[in-house]
Parts: structure tokens; C-alpha cells; sequence
């Protein structure tokens, strides 16, 4: 299966195989299981939604922000193909699922901190950790580091893109002196 061939760690590499078999344990799973109540079922930020695998990498806010960053689309049947998330992108395919997985694990994580530990995370903060774990596992990648690094690139431009950002008091600065400026040269005229 493509998701053994990644060089990706063996945990998140598990973390794959679960979701690609519909597995992970998430709340409407447990509940379908018979272990957990179904008021008790729900996505942990949308209240009238079921905490499904579909609806936590794909339909979730948090999930759709990250996806949006990044330029890509993900359908909620693609959530157990991950191969198809984003293979559009015109970035070095043979480390997009590596990539892409990646992405899909820190969004569990986020998750699972925010159930478990009452701690938000913002698309920016998955984005990062997807970086640092790059960084952190680049060694794995020796004849495809560069590969790896375009993505780095990009998932860092995604990262800061500017809408979510206040705006600079530098900039702020520089375009009043603009106004400034522009008045005094029409006054002069
Ligand atoms: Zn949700």
C-alpha cells in the first residue's frame, strides 16, 4: 500500500493505515461501537455534528482552513484515499503523500489536544508542526530532501499568508507617509 512506501516514521505511517481502513477512534466510531453514548458523539466544536473521520479532516472549520491555506480541496471520500488530496498541486509528487498525511496527523493531534487538553490550535500552528516535523525527519528523505524542501517552502508561504495576520505598524507607517507625502506634492502643485 503507497502509504507503507512513504518515509514517512512508523507512527504516523499506522496513523495512515487506520484512516485509510475508516479506523480511528474517533467519537461517532466509538459510539458505533456501542462504547460511547451518541450526545456524547459530537465534533467538539460543532455541536450538532457527529465527530467522524470525514467530518474531522475534511468538514471541521479548523480542517477546512488548513486544506484552504494550502490551495487544496478535500472531499470527504477522499478522507481514506489521501493519495488524491491536493495531487493537483504542481509541487514534487514523489513526497506528496508523505506531505499530505503529515498534514492529516497534526490535524488529529490539533484535535485530540483540543478533546483532551482544552487547547485550541489555528491553521497556522497544524501548518507549522507540519514543518517541524519535516525538519525533524528530513534525514529520512536523503536523495528526495530537495523534493521535500519545495513543499517546505510552499506549506511555509501557506503559513504566513497575510489574511490572518494584523496588519504591520511598519506598513502602517509607510502608507501614511505615502498620504503624506502625496498631499504635499498636490498642494505644492
Ligand atoms: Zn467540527
Amino acid at each position: 500500500m503507497r502509504i507503507w512506501n512513504t518515509k514517512l516514521p512508523t507512527k504516523v505511517k499506522y496513523f495512515g493505515w487506520l484512516l485509510y481502513h475508516g479506523r480511528l477512534n474517533t467519537r461517532a466510531a466509538l459510539h458505533y461501537k456501542g462504547i460511547q453514548e451518541l450526545e456524547d458523539s459530537y465534533c467538539e466544536t460543532c455541536a450538532t455534528t457527529l465527530d467522524t473521520q470525514e467530518h474531522i479532516f475534511c468538514e471541521c472549520r479548523l480542517a477546512s482552513e488548513v486544506w484552504g491555506r494550502m490551495g487544496v480541496t478535500c472531499y470527504p471520500e477522499w478522507c481514506q484515499a489521501p493519495w488524491l488530496i491536493g495531487s493537483y498541486l504542481p509541487l514534487p509528487p514523489q513526497v506528496h503523500l508523505d506531505v499530505i498525511l503529515l498534514t492529516m496527523w497534526q490535524i488529529w493531534k490539533a484535535r485530540n489536544k483540543l478533546i483532551f487538553d482544552q487547547a485550541l490550535a489555528t491553521a497556522s500552528d497544524i501548518l507549522r508542526q507540519v514543518i517541524n516535523d519535516m525538519d525533524s525527519w528530513s534525514c529520512r528523505y536523503k536523495d528526495n530532501k530537495n523534493l521535500l524542501h519545495t513543499w517546505r517552502m510552499y506549506l511555509a508561504n501557506s503559513c504566513n499568508s497575510v489574511d490572518s495576520l494584523p496588519p504591520s505598524p511598519v506598513l502602517l507607517t509607510w502608507e501614511c507617509l505615502g498620504h503624506l507625502c502625496k498631499s504635499m506634492f498636490l498642494s505644492m502643485e
